[in-house]
């Protein structure tokens, strides 16, 4: 689905990614765990194109989408990305919210856009909030409703940045539900997260970002187990 090829991103003279090589294949799941400021959501940006990347290429199906000439709302519109936080319109329904781009974007037409939003809503248990502002739904029910409205597009790619690091405990547990169910639906997906306990349970591949390096990557159970890298090491030991 996804290549990366040599991607350096710089601001000014601070290199925060340095030449990442990664490939994610379909219906993989690859979590990215690193410190505080080692480039993950950079990556993330850079995937999505929001930002542009100072060297290297990234390939989405075969297609060079760092290539200049791209349309870069094409691209978005095959990728579906959720933040940490403020992610829902609050001046519209939970229906509208997840409608919009397949309405707007995608042209469905609108009977057909809110039948499928129903019926996402009902599938991941939120069936009765259709009707509801963002603000009268809990952190963790606005979250779940930020991730239908990702894959109301049926994207190819989706990428999820931080998504429970503003919730309570109790509130993760939903999210990180639904984040599980996406995956045994066969979602490929990219997730940045400081949840090593989920990481390790849901990652196909668990990728150790390190000063914009992308130092080691393996299965969770060795990443987790047997890292080999000293300074994985002391990650884990710190965070775990
Ligand atoms: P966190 O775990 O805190 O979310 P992260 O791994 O997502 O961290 P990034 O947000 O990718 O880290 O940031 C990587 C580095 O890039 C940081 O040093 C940050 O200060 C720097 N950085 C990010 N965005 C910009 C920007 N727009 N301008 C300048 N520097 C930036
Ligand atoms: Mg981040």
């Amino acid at each position: 689905v996804l290549r990366i090829e040599g991607v350096w991103k710089r601001y000014r003279d601070h290199s925060v990614l340095r030449g990442i090589d990664l490939e994610v294949a379909p219906h993989e799941v690859v979590c990215l765990i690193g410190a505080s400021g080692s480039g993950k959501s950079t990556l993330l940006r850079c995937i999505n194109l929001l930002e542009t990347v100072d060297d290297g290429a990234i390939y989405l199906d075969g297609e060079e989408i760092t290539d200049p000439r791209v349309d870069a709302d094409a691209v978005r519109r095959r990728i579906g990305m959720v933040f940490q936080a403020y992610n829902l319109f609050p001046h519209l329904t939970v229906l509208a919210n997840i409608t919009l781009a397949p309405r707007k974007v995608h042209g469905v037409p609108r009977r057909e856009a809110e039948d499928q939003a129903r019926e996402l809503l009902a599938r991941f248990g939120l069936a009765d909030k259709a009707h509801e502002y963002p603000d009268r739904l809990s952190g963790g029910q606005q979250q779940r409703v930020a991730i239908i409205r990702a894959i109301a597009t049926k994207p190819r790619l989706l990428l999820l940045d931080e998504v429970t690091s503003a919730l309570d405990p109790v509130l993760v547990t939903e999210v990180l539900g639904l984040v599980r169910e996406l995956k045994e639906s066969g979602m490929t997906m990219i997730i940045a997260t400081h949840e090593m306990g989920f990481a390790r349970e849901i990652a196909d591949t668990v990728c150790f970002l390190d000063g914009g390096v992308l130092l080691e990557r393996g299965s969770p159970d060795r990443m987790f187990t047997a890292p080999e890298h000293p300074r994985t090491r002391d990650f884990l030991r710190r965070v775990v």
